[in-house]
């Protein structure tokens, strides 16, 4: 029986990831373990509770004696999606960064180790690389370069897994993926921020010129991503994912308040993030030709149906967007 441990299941991805693989696969068993920080949200998976092959163990990563316990108990597979993922949090304070991010991952390894899994997924991201140029992708050759504490502590948790493959054969893959945008999307990040803020007429924050350019992939392409790379990679490799949709934010923004029918006016632009990365663009080939992934959903139909899903799911948002929420965005841009 395949048991896999999907850490950081109530996440944007995370939790994309697990109704996609109970519902495509009739024979896989999740064990989703998540210590439910601000980003983790049991709402995010409630279509999923009292499934039959679903069990949901709150625990954190870096809790050596709760890992063990989970990886212990019949678990085949796991898949590492757990982490502190926002760029900003981690400018502010890059401890739960360095901890979750590096220390969890390692106490992951080790307990995948102890309990011989067949495989172990590493969920990494492109801004490992760090930026480039006006042209150029980063391929998986590109050297490591990562621009702030969050990306540095994933390149670092990205080097233990290497380091656990090449030392003790562990059969682990790395995949790195570009900008995510899709339903369950915690607002703090671009699209459901705009998206947000645009539904209640609240302006929303460009950071300086506007003109970073990021490539953007919509959240299930990127679960059969890691899917593939979990069923079909070679371990120690690594697989990178992109959508091939470069966009300046700027023009991103202004397709979001053209789609929603708001006026420009909305725009503030606001001082940008330190060591802000300029561009990033991914080269997926060797996924496409290895592993036989390809994208399936477009920008324009994703991002119109993302934007459809927030609109429903008022409640989902309103829930999020509440005290705590509020007083970080104060911090960060002013008050609303
Ligand atoms: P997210 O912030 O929405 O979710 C992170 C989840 O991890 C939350 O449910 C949280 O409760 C859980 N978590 C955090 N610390 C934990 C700990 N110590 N123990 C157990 N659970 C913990 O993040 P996301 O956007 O879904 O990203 C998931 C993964 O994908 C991350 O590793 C991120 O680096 C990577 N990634 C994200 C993107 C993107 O665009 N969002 C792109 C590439 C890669």
């Amino acid at each position: 029986m395949t048991t896999v441990l999907v850490t950081g299941g109530c996440g944007f991805i995370g939790s994309n990831f697990i109704r996609h693989l109970l519902q495509s696969d009739p024979g896989v068993h999740v064990v989703n373990f998540d210590c439910l920080t601000y980003a983790g949200n049991l709402a995010n998976l409630a279509d999923t509770t009292g499934h039959p092959r679903y069990k949901f163990i709150k625990g954190d990563i870096t809790d050596r004696d709760a890992v063990r316990a989970a990886i212990g108990a019949g678990v085949t597979d796991v898949i590492n999606f757990a982490a502190e993922s926002h760029v900003d949090r981690s400018i502010l304070d890059s401890g739960p960064f360095v901890h979750t991010n590096i220390i969890g991952t390692q106490i992951l390894l080790d307990a995948a180790r102890e309990f011989k899994v067949t495989k172990y997924v590493q969920v990494s991201t492109d801004e490992v690389y760090g930026s480039l140029g006006p042209t150029g992708a980063f391929t998986e050759q590109t050297p490591l370069d990562p621009s702030s504490p969050y990306s540095a502590s994933k390149t670092g948790a990205d080097l233990l897994v290497k380091a656990y493959h090449h030392t003790f054969g562990m059969p682990a893959v790395i995949t790195r993926c570009s900008n995510n945008y899709g339903p369950y999307q915690f607002p703090e990040k671009l699209i459901p921020l705009f998206v947000t803020n645009l539904m209640q007429d609240i302006p929303v924050p460009v950071y300086g010129d506007g003109m970073q350019i990021r490539d953007w992939i919509h959240v299930l392409d990127h679960c059969t991503g890691v899917e593939a790379a979990w069923r079909k990679g070679r371990a120690g490799e690594v697989y990178n994912f992109g959508g091939r949709c470069e966009k300046p934010n700027l023009e991103l923004t202004h397709l979001l308040i053209d789609l929603l029918g708001k006026p420009r006016t909305l725009i503030r632009y606001v001082q940008d993030r330190p060591g802000h990365d300029r561009r990033y663009a991914i080269d997926c080939t060797k996924a496409e030709q290895e592993l036989g992934w390809t994208r399936r959903v477009t920008f324009e139909q994703g991002l119109k149906e993302t934007i459809d899903w927030y609109k429903a799911n008022a409640e989902w948002v309103a829930n999020i967007r509440n005290k705590e929420y509020l007083k970080y965005y104060e911090k960060q841009y002013g008050q609303i």
